[in-house]
This record gives C-alpha cells, structure tokens and sequence, in this order.
C-alpha cells in the first residue's frame, strides 16, 4: 500500500500538481477586426493573468496562432503581428500560473484537431479531476504536449466518439470536474462553456452582429460591446451564424459563484451579479465598519486592494480617508513572484509610506485580504517606521482559512496564517495594535446573499468555510480530503 502511494505520488507529480491559474478568456464571433478587439479585450483582462498571452483565429479555411511571454500590451499591440491573426474569429487567454511549468507550451489557447474539424480552447480555472483523467487518457495511448489541465479537456474532445463537435464538448464536459469558464472555437461556431456551479466567471456581450464571451465586463467596455447577461451555469452558449443558441446539459442548480471574485480578483469596474465588483467591495468596508470597534484618526487603504474597502469604511463612519501609502505601478502584483524570498522584496518594491498623512496618527488600515501576512506584516511595520502612533489592521473579509482548487491562486494550508494561528498570534506576527476580520455573515450581507437562508443562492467561499462545493480528488496538498482520495486512488491500483 505504502509503495502503491509512493509511486502514485511521483507520477502525479510529473503532472506538475501546482499548475494553478486565474486566467482570463476572451472570444469574438464574426467581426473584421477579431485579432485586434480580442488583443484589446485581453489588455482590459490583464490583472487575470500577467505571465503569457495568446490569440487563435479562423478565416474560414484555416486557423492562425500567436501565443507569447508577458504582457498583452508589450506583445499584441503591434499591427505585423495582429495581421497575421486573419479571419473574423478569434479567441485569446491571459495566463497566470504560480509554481506550475512556465513554458511556451503552456501558454493558451490550445489548439487540436479533431475528425470533426480544428478546435481552439481558452480556459479560466482548474479542474480537481483532471490528472485523474490524464493518467487514463495515458493509459490509453493520449500523448500530451503540456502540463496544463486544459489540454484533458482538449483530448476529451478530440476523442469523443460523438459526430458533431458540440457533442463532443458536451461529452468533455460531462467528465471534468472543478471550476471552469471555457470559450472554445470551431470551424463554425463560437463557443462559452460555464462549470455547472458557476463558479468562474464568464459574460455575454454584442457588439453590432458581433456576439462576444469574456471573463469580466471590463472586456466587453473597451471595445465597446454591449453586456447581455452572464452565462449561466452549467450552460453552454453556442454562436453561429450570429445566432446565440443556449444548451444546458446539466440537470438544474443553484449558482454559486467564486466568493474572491468579490472581493479582490475582477476589477473593480466589471459587474457582478448586478453590481459593480467596486460597489460590492465598498459594501463590505461598509459592513466591516458597522462591525468596527475601533477608533482612529484616518483610514488608509493598501493601494489598490483595499481602496474600495476602505472607502466603504470611512464614508460609513464618516472619517478622513487618507492615502498613506503610495503605490509603485510598474511593478506586478505581489502574488506573481513565486518564490517567499522575491515576493517580500516585491511588496517593499511597491509601496513607501506617505509620511505627512500618517505621522502621529491613530491608523485604521485596511486590506481585501490577508493571505500569508506577508503584505500587512510589512505596511504596518513600514506605517510605524514612519511616525505612526497606532496601526490597527481591519480585513474586509474573513479568516482564510482552506485553500483553493478552482484556478485562484491561493497557497496550501500550510501557509495560510489564520489556519494555523489565532487572531492574537496573527496580530502579533502583523505588529498590529489589533486585528479584526469581516464576519462571514458580515460578508455575505454586504454582498446581498444570504448565508443562513436556504433558498437564496449561495456563494463558493470555501476559503473561509472548507465547504468545497465539488471534491478536490487530484490535490496532493496537506488537507484530509486530499489524503483520503490519495489512498483511495491508490488502493485502486
Ligand atoms: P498576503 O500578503 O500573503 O497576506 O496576501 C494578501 C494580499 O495579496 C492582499 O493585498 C490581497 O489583495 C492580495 N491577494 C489576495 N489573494 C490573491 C491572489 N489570489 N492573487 C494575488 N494576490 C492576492
């Protein structure tokens, strides 16, 4: 048995089991311009995903692919190259991976082809049973390119039995698990696929005879396209012949979008469930501030992440707001660097201190969230180096306690300091005067769902709760669930 896990261990791990991203996807049907609105809507979606970026196109005969390190900007703003992208369709990706393999290879959209014709696919998030179908798609003779977990949903694809290819995703579609938003193109058509729980996100919007799919509305502004709706969960919109057909495969259920696309991943102007992600994030400072018992001379946020939050707190209690920290902004987000070492340089790279605004002043300081610490650890320290006379910490959602396996970045459980530490010891690693984190009751006011009734649609927040609306099968990381399916995936061997 013990053997049988080891082995299991050391094959999976050649699957590169940290490939994680929160990526952003991007499509356009039937439109001159396709190569240059899909660079354009990649550009709005950067925050998703700094490290490659793609574009894949048709022209009705054939298709053409450019994929690249880096930024959008610095890569498809550049006519030579949006030129040789030809045709009226085009679908694109921005990725982000944090530890996971970073090679050309990797980079996104894929691209295969199937005896029903070529098919393009670009992928937000992770699925949490795709080395499981990887190794028996092995097995059978699959041989992969990548180590990304979108290329099982392309090989699913390719190998359906079924005739036509939109019977061929959904036969693909029916075996992954975990949270997804696809936009795949086909020789014919345009197509968006949203996980059965909705828990990635992913729009609908028109611009002219032109149906566009991206995963925030932000995309669907700059080119300005027009947003329709959301896809739905668990749907699959099929566009062709400019016609949006809907396919809903999946027996009905309640949505339950990703709670972090609230509170700190989409941008702040893309709507969510009705409402702008900055209102949402306004609403939860505000609630945060009815928790409050703290009192203090300014507000200040950490720049940009918890400006909105911070904004909300200090209008509701009507106090100053005060930019005491100043953002560098050429350098990437905290997050990107992979390793400890980079991303604690990364954060004093960043911000400095904005010394007349905080020198002497009781602080009220405010973040979206707190993660391993690393960046409120050195603001409060950087705040009282500065002449700060109390630094109080308020979080603007609860307590991160489980990690994430649908394409948030987030790290195992290990590094999550308030799975591992009280509130005490977390202020005291902090150098905070006091730390005060959003009740998740709290959160789900502000957001306008409602945690403790039924019939109100929920949201994904295992982060705070461990509940996993689907069962992280593949993950080899230090929680239970993962363990017990570890040994019973290997006592099947
Ligand atoms: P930490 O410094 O580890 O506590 O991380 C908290 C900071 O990282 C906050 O300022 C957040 O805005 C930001 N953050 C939270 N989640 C993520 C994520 N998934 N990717 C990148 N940054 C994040």
């Amino acid at each position: 048995m013990k053997k049988n896990i080891k082995i299991l261990k050391k094959k999976l791990s050649n699957f590169n089991l940290k490939l994680k991203e929160e990526c952003g996807v991007f499509g356009i049907s039937n439109a001159k311009d396709a190569s240059a609105l899909t660079a354009l809507g990649l550009h709005a979606l950067q925050h998703r995903g700094q490290e490659g970026c793609g574009i894949v196109t048709f022209d009705g005969e054939k298709y053409y692919s450019e994929k690249r390190f880096g930024l959008v900007g610095d890569n498809f703003n550049n006519e030579k190259i949006l030129n040789k992208l030809k045709g009226n369709f085009a679908i694109g990706h921005n990725r982000y991976s944090t530890t996971g393999e970073n090679t050309l290879r990797n980079i996104q959209p894929f691209f295969a082809d199937t005896n029903a014709g070529g098919i393009g696919v670009a992928h937000n998030g992770n699925l949490t049973n795709s080395l499981h179908l990887r190794k028996k798609l092995v097995e059978e003779g699959a041989i992969f390119y990548t180590t990304s977990d979108t290329e099982t949903i392309v090989q699913l694809v390719a190998k359906s039995k079924r005739l036509k290819t939109i019977d061929k995703i959904v036969d693909a579609i029916f075996q992954i698990q975990g949270g997804y938003a696809l936009v795949m193109l086909t020789q014919n058509s345009l197509i968006g696929v949203r996980d059965p729980f909705g828990i990635r996100p992913l729009v609908i919007g028109k611009l002219k005879d032109s149906y566009v799919l991206a995963s925030e509305t932000c995309a669907l502004d700059i080119i300005g396209a027009k947003f329709i709706r959301e896809v739905e969960n668990g749907e699959i919109v099929l566009i062709e012949n400019d016609e949006l057909q809907s396919i809903k495969p999946f027996p009905p259920r309640k949505i339950r979008p990703c709670v972090f696309e609230y509170i700190y991943f989409s941008r702040p102007d893309s709507i969510l469930n009705n409402k702008t992600a900055y209102e949402h994030r306004k609403n939860l400072g505000a609630q945060l501030a009815k928790e409050n018992d703290t009192d203090a001379d300014i507000i200040v946020p950490v720049p940009d992440s918890g400006n909105a939050a911070a904004l909300g707190f200090a209008q509701h209690l009507g106090k100053k707001f005060e930019l005491g920290l100043v953002r560098n902004h050429y350098v990437g987000r905290t997050f990107i660097e992979p390793s400890q070492k980079i991303r604690s340089l990364g954060v004093k790279l960043k911000l400095n201190a904005n010394q007349s605004t905080i020198k002497n002043k009781k602080i009220i300081l405010i973040d979206d969230s707190l993660v391993r610490g690393t960046t409120s650890h050195k603001i409060v320290k950087m705040l009282y180096d500065a002449g700060a006379k109390e630094v109080h910490v308020k979080i603007a959602c609860p307590e991160i306690k489980f990690p994430d396996f649908y394409g948030v970045d987030t790290p195992t459980k290990k590094e999550l300091l308030a799975a591992n530490k009280s509130n005490d010891e977390i202020c005291k690693y902090i150098g905070a005067k006091s730390l005060k984190f959003l009740s998740i009751n709290g959160m789900y006011k502000a957001i306008g769902f409602d945690k403790r009734n039924e019939n109100y649609p929920q949201l994904t927040d295992h982060y705070f709760t461990g509940d996993y609306p689907v069962k992280p099968i593949d993950d080899l990381g230090d929680n239970k669930i993962t363990q017990l399916s570890l040994l019973s995936t290997a006592s099947n061997n």
